[in-house]
């Protein structure tokens, strides 16, 4: 199966009892942003400029867990900002655990080692042996260091007794990757990122986690990296994948005059150009798992029509409950029957061709379709055993791992193909004698003086890519 058993169950029970009960709008999946604060500046990303004005700003664990309750979505989704930022993640992991909701972190995995580290301490026991054989390997594949390790077996009881993230078939890590190495890297804006990720992902898998990835596809995306995107996740056991279309929505619009100079026309997808990055989509669907129904696959590859439930997935913030939708703000509710009682939905969206809202008008997001799939808006005939075989039918086998995969993966900044490579180079050039350390940026230095994000970025070193990289915290 693609999705879990119990989980596929749960949210078909969950659409089950509404329809039954004739509910006219419910939420399938809550974006939950407990904080805006993050440690990257992501190009195209609008979160962190919509709310530049209350980064430091967070939502009370017990308010994203009545806004949970409330909406009641079988699935939430933990996003942000960077989610492992806000200092109560593991309580609201385990809140909404405790709820029954199935819950992903949505996480740019800079901070994600740090979490298995202490999870890993808080279980340990010497005397198991698969813990024991875990630890080795860690080490043996460069996850841990040596300290780090030593810290994980003398944990003591404060480590013993923290609330930590857990294993369990009601989670998915879901780490933001946007190409392989170098265009990761690019888009974050920081060099050592897609490393650090790799790394996560791996420790993640071998401590039983189950991991998925969330991509999004630009204008200059190529869509043969992201296929092999997809591949080399598979070969690293990831669990699935989910992929959307970036949408030009105002704030990273904005962002991309003011702070990059460019022309958001340069970057965003239309309807038109989503359509062809898309169209092999279903194929995609067959070779791995992706996430989401055929029925939104099919809507992406532009071989039907469907119309925006993005009252399906709601956004909970700092504000309160955002309206219309994840990527457009006109109004916040304080509360999520307020918000569906209160906006005419009826405004938004794309029908048959025509944007009801100019703003609308590129927009094909998973958080505004891919709920059109499951609900049966829309309907065609054969659309729900369609859905049923595709989330039924056996797991894509993971893609067999090669050298020739990894080396393509790893196209950046570890083979001295960074995106700062030329910055990096210029500025050793007039501050160092030719060939001393340093002036070919092959010497481990770190690069955080030219990085977009600012602050303290990864050391660009020449070990191994598939060791792991240095940690982001
Ligand atoms: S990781 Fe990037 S896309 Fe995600 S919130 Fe931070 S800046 Fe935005
Ligand atoms: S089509 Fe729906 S999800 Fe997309 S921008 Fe409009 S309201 Fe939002």
């Amino acid at each position: 199966m693609r999705f879990p058993l119990a989980l596929s169950v749960k949210i078909a029970r969950h659409i089950v009892k509404h329809k039954l009960r004739k509910t006219p709008k419910f939420a399938l999946v809550l974006q939950l942003e407990p904080l805006h604060t993050c440690n990257l500046t992501c190009t195209g990303c609008g979160r962190i400029r919509e709310y530049s004005t209350s980064l430091k700003d967070m939502v009370p664990l017990d308010q994203c867990l009545a806004a949970a309750a409330e909406c009641d979505a079988p699935m939430v989704s933990i996003c942000g900002g960077e989610p492992l930022i806000y200092p109560k993640i593991e309580e609201l992991v385990a809140g909404l655990l405790v709820q029954g909701r199935i819950v992903y972190i949505c996480t740019n995995g800079l901070f994600m080692r740090k979490k298995l580290r202490e999870y890993f301490a808080a279980v340990y026991d010497p005397s198991n042996p698969s813990h024991q054989s875990r630890l080795q390997r860690l080490l043996d594949e460069q996850l841990l260091t040596g300290k780090e390790a030593d810290a994980i077996r003398r944990a003591d009881a404060a480590a013993k007794n923290r609330v930590v993230i857990r294993p369990t078939p009601w989670l998915y890590w879901n780490v933001h990757i946007d190409g392989l190495e170098y265009t990761h890297d690019l888009i974050v804006e920081r060099e050592g990122v897609f490393r650090e990720c790799v790394a996560a992902v791996r420790m993640a898998k071998i401590l039983g986690f189950q991991v998925a990835t969330n991509t999004t596809v630009y204008r200059e995306t190529d869509v043969q990296e992201i296929e092999d995107m997809f591949r080399f996740f598979s070969a690293l056991g990831v669990d699935g994948h989910t992929i959307s279309p970036g949408y030009d929505y105002d704030a990273a619009k904005k962002d991309m005059v003011r702070r990059l100079g460019k022309d958001p026309k340069e970057f965003f997808l239309t309807r038109e150009m989503t359509r062809q990055k898309f169209a092999k989509i279903l194929d995609w669907g067959r070779e791995f798992t992706i996430f989401g129904t055929p029925v939104y696959q099919e809507f992406l590859a532009g071989r039907r029509e469907l119309t925006c439930t993005a009252w399906a997935i709601p956004t909970y913030n700092i504000r309160g409950w955002k309206a219309p939708c994840y990527l457009m703000t006109d109004a916040h509710y304080p509360t999520y029957a307020e918000m569906l009682q209160k906006v005419d939905w009826a405004k938004y969206g794309v029908v048959n061709g025509v944007a009801r809202d100019p703003r609308c008008e590129n927009c094909m997001v998973h958080c505004g379709y891919d709920p059109s799939g499951a609900l049966g808006t829309n309907y065609q005939s054969g659309d729900h055993w369609k859905n049923f075989k595709y989330n039924f039918s056996p797991r894509p086998k993971p893609h067999p791992w090669s050298p020739e995969l990894e080396r393509r993966a790893f196209n950046g900044a570890s083979v001295g193909k960074g995106h700062l490579a030329q910055a990096r180079a210029a500025v050793a050039a007039t501050s160092a004698p030719a060939g001393a350390p340093g002036s070919n940026g092959k010497d481990g230095s770190h690069v955080g003086t030219f990085c977009g994000a600012g602050g303290e970025t990864a050391p660009v070193t020449q070990r191994s890519p598939t060791a792991g990289a240095s940690p982001g915290d």
